[in-house]
């Protein structure tokens, strides 16, 4: 998911529905977006489906005045993918100190047991959304104001959290101990601030990127000011490795690297460590051209646009069934016939998850000619769940988690198959010496079965680490 905010600027939601416009690629599902004016009071809009289909409407605009908003564009990772708007955030909730609106970024990997224990106590959910425990969560806090509650709340919370809130007069951003999901403060000129998941939110509103807010804290904004509080105990930080990979746009700054940057690089150590004898490199576009880009250059091979993507398509795995998705890889790309016949190509792609993809365009590049098809991931083999906020599916449906890399060379009826080593993709994150062992420096749970917290409800579950 994506989250942003914005305090300090009149029509505060026109500002917040470009930030999550620019978040799209966080989650194209639905959006949402809390403003408040002291005059009107909270008001809010969901909606499901594009920013730019709905909250660029004057009419729907208009709704939700004020210089104080947040919002949320959502992709549903927990539970059942049956859409329900109820289900849409920011979350609202009114205390007797006033309103408060939550909008999170993430997974709580104890939310199945907060929302069993909360129901018994009097709590009555609205949603089936895992980010609601939080609002009830503060609900029950003593502490005579928001903030305060808001860490009593966030205390109780297990596993990945980037969250931002919006009281009358106060903007909050707060991330987990581990700051899995990444979220950034940025300024827009006179006592106006903005939080966003990521610094291209910051770049299409105008506003300088600040800093990030750090793994652990909470940044309290009102009246031109940045509070800064430490709520948990201190963890070493494991940030997503995955966001660098693909989920973060390339254009974003992220542990004061650029995006594109690792991408191309992680291209580079493939290179270097699965060469290959070819006459061109493509990228499976778009979360595989940075890296591909990075292979040619250190390959010598030249780099070409062997298959083209259809702009119109959004991210193939947001689509919610297996059906659709299997289509999906067609709607979205084709072969470029004329560079890839009589070729020995190169294909560069940021991951294999359950490998529909690279079945399905191995098949298109052969059709179209191709003398020997390799290929080149961006990525380790991806052989287990993420719980904290990333869409993998369960472990039986993950093709690395059931096949080596040899196995699946041949399931796939590619000539190679090489996956980027954890060390290297380390490295390309700027980890000279590559991953720590002792104590990793990200999560990399979904290549490395290393979970750092454990995923409490899974667990419970049944779930095997
Ligand atoms: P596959 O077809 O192997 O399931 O998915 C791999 C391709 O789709 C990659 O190009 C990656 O960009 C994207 N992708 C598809 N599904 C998922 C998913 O569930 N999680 C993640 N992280 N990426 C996915
Ligand atoms: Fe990111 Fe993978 Fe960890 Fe999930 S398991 S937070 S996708 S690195
Ligand atoms: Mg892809």
């Amino acid at each position: 998911c994506g989250v942003f905010g914005v305090i300090g600027v009149s029509e505060a939601a026109n500002f917040t529905a470009l930030g999550l416009h620019a978040l799209q690629h966080r989650g194209q599902e639905a959006g949402g977006i809390v403003s408040y004016d002291p005059e009107l009071g909270f008001n809010s809009a969901h909606r499901f489906g594009y920013v730019r289909d709905n909250f660029t409407k004057q009419s729907l605009m208009e709704t939700l005045p004020g210089m104080l908003a947040i919002g949320h564009v959502r992709y549903s990772t927990t539970g059942a993918k049956s859409p329900h708007i109820r289900d849409v955030q920011p979350f609202f909730g009114e205390f007797a100190m006033g309103g408060c609106a939550v909008a999170h970024n993430g997974n709580i990997t104890n939310a199945e047991a907060l929302r069993r224990e909360l129901i018994e106590r009097g709590s009555i959910f609205q949603s089936g959304s895992d980010s609601e425990c939080i609002i009830h969560l503060m609900a029950r806090s003593i502490q005579s104001n928001i903030p305060e509650r808001m860490k009593d709340a966030l205390r109780r919370v297990e596993g990945a959290f980037s969250v931002i809130a919006m009281t009358r007069t106060k903007l909050i951003g707060v991330r987990d101990p581990l700051g899995v999901r990444p979220l950034v403060i940025g300024k827009l000129g006179d006592g106006a601030f903005a939080l966003s998941s990521e610094t291209c939110g910051l770049d299409i509103i105008g506003a300088e990127f600040l800093r990030e807010v750090e793994p652990g804290e909470m940044v309290v904004i009102s009246k031109g000011r940045i509070e800064s509080a430490r709520p948990f105990a201190p963890r070493n930080a494991r940030f997503c490795i995955f966001e660098h990979v693909y989920f973060s746009r390339p254009d974003s700054i992220i542990g004061g690297r650029s995006v594109y940057e690792t991408r191309r690089q992680i291209g580079v150590e493939l290179a270097r460590e699965a060469p290959v004898e070819a006459d061109l490199v493509c990228p499976v576009p778009d979360s595989g051209t940075p890296a591909a880009i990075g292979y040619a250059q250190e390959s010598g091979i030249p780099y070409g646009m062997g298959i083209i993507r259809n702009q119109y398509v959004g991210r193939t795995f947001i689509e919610p069934t297996e059906q659709i998705r299997n289509m999906g890889v067609r709607l979205k790309l084709n072969v470029n016939r004329s560079l890839i016949a009589g070729k020995r190509v190169v294909l560069v792609d940021d991951s294999v998850v359950r490998g529909t993809t690279s079945l399905k365009i191995k098949d298109m590049v052969l059709d179209a000619g191709a003398r020997e098809v390799h290929f080149r991931i961006a990525s380790p083999p991806t052989a287990w769940p993420c719980f904290y906020g990333v869409d993998t599916p369960h472990r039986d449906k993950l093709l690395a988690a059931r096949m080596t890399p040899e196995e699946m060379r041949d399931w796939m009826g590619v000539d190679s198959l090489a996956f980027v080593s954890l060390d290297g993709l380390y490295r390309a994150a700027g980890e000279a010496g590559g991953r720590k062992n002792s104590c990793p420096q990200y999560c990399d749970a979904c290549f490395s079965g290393d979970y750092p917290v454990a995923p409490y409800d899974q667990v419970e579950r049944g779930f095997e680490m």
